[in-house]
């Protein structure tokens, strides 16, 4: 036998399969949503389908960076606080002025932040430079040719690619985009995406406990991770451990969902209604990954427009570890995004870590830095896959290799931030 690697995979009979033959498989299913004409108003969080081009220039015309007024630079070159040179003001313009102005020799405008330039002049001597004169003003600095002046095209040229396909809208691109004039846009659309829970023993949270019972918090969790992710996420809700009716279930939230998650009903007892009722559809792999928490997973396609579905396990920490390792990089396929390597930090643990050999763990841990930016990661104490609570408490998930079992104090690691 070669590697711990090897052994372990293989123990037990049936091997296990990696995290990265499982997220390859998921990856390679999952396709880019088709594009989709949107209201601006809608876009925010979608990809761009296409390149977005200006039909005109950016600004459209020569305009003032500054209220003041608009010179011949010559006129104002001798200015000094000790003697200002003195001009006739003209006229107003303001922003939004559509009227045609121009000035001579001698003559100035007052000339607003957004205004065009009148013809004629060739710099803005802003107000404070000046006495603020309304009929005759008093300027008392020199203003270069230019000066305040912002000048057509200088942001964008007409027909110059403003956002290129691919791009992630967020509230600077909305703006770009409304500022070269569209009203709709060709995006990948969020993905929709429905989240399941099953488990007889599941409630709502706010209604009473029987005995035995739990109150759900996996799909609340897991919605919240979809938006999270940039997805839309839609609380479909708890069924209880029975085939049919997940089938039932799962029928009927298919006809908004571009992808599915359950939670629960995977693992190796009785009573696992996600297992039973897609193993024999033929199109879902359930398989164990050599990881902890999350060994068991389903993934694969239901339904006539094949929509993917992630058979999470129910452990709540399971549940949200799968989410982050498998979930979030499809979604992004799905959003038409480049795929991204899990972005991890390097840090020192503070405390002796166990592995079982042969999983990567993804253990619970609180990533805090020094003053001197050196990171380093506490260890939570409960790492069980129920433990919600310290779940809540953590900030980062430690990585620990397939064949580290232990970790003593002070060793290196790297740890992904959530
Ligand atoms: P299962 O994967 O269905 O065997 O569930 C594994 C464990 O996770 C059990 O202890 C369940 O009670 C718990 N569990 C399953 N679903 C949920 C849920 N939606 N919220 C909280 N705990 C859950
Ligand atoms: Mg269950």
């Amino acid at each position: 036998m070669k590697s711990g690697e090897t052994v372990s995979r293989e123990r037990g009979g049936d091997a296990m399969r990696s995290v990265e033959e499982h997220l390859a498989d998921i990856l390679a299913t999952v396709r880019t949503l088709a594009p989709l004409e949107l209201e601006l108003e809608g876009a925010l969080g979608t990809t761009l389908a296409e390149d977005v081009t200006s039909p005109v220039p950016l600004p459209p015309f020569d305009n003032s960076a500054m209220d003041g007024y608009a010179v011949r630079s010559a006129d104002v070159a001798g200015a000094t606080e000790e003697k200002p040179v003195v001009l006739h003001v003209v006229d107003d313009v303001a922003a939004g002025d559509g009227a045609v102005y121009a000035v001579g020799p001698g003559l100035v405008t007052r000339i607003m932040t957004g205004a065009p330039l009148p013809g004629g002049a060739d710099a803005v001597v802003p107000v404070e430079w000046t006495d603020g004169g309304t009929a005759s003003v008093a300027v008392r600095r020199p203003a270069e040719a230019g000066n305040a002046i912002r000048r057509a095209g200088e942001d964008v040229r007409a027909g110059e690619t403003v956002l290129a396909a691919g791009t992630l809208i967020g509230a600077a691109q909305l703006g770009i985009l409304a500022g070269v004039g569209l009203r709709r846009v060709l995006v990948r659309p969020r993905p929709r995406v429905v989240v399941l829970a099953t488990g007889a023993e599941l409630v709502e949270p706010g209604l009473p406990l029987g005995p035995g019972q739990i109150w759900d918090s996996n799909s609340y969790t897991l919605t919240a991770a979809v938006r999270e992710a940039g997805a839309e996420g839609f609380r479909a809700g708890v069924v209880t451990d029975d085939a049919a009716q997940f089938l039932d279930q799962l029928d009927a939230q298919l006809l908004r969902a571009d992808a599915v998650i359950t939670s629960g009903g995977v693992s190796m007892g009785a009573y696992e209604p996600v297992k039973e009722a897609l193993s024999p559809l033929g199109t879902v792999r359930f398989e164990r990954v050599a990881m902890q928490p999350g060994m068991p997973q389903g993934f694969g396609v239901v339904g006539e427009d094949q929509i993917p579905i992630f058979a999470l396990p129910g452990n709540p920490v399971s549940s949200y570890v799968s989410f982050m390792i498998f979930v979030r990089p499809a979604l992004r396929k799905m959003c038409g995004l480049p795929p991204e390597p899990v972005t991890t930090v390097t840090a020192t643990t503070t405390a002796a870590l166990r592995s079982p050999q042969g999983r990567r763990s993804f253990l619970r841990g609180v990533l805090s830095y020094d003053a001197d930016g050196a990171a380093t990661v506490t260890p939570q104490r409960g790492q069980g896959s129920n433990r919600l609570a310290a779940l809540a408490a953590a900030n980062a998930l430690v990585i620990v290799g397939e064949d580290v079992t232990e970790l003593p104090e002070g060793a290196t690691v790297e740890v992904i931030p959530l």
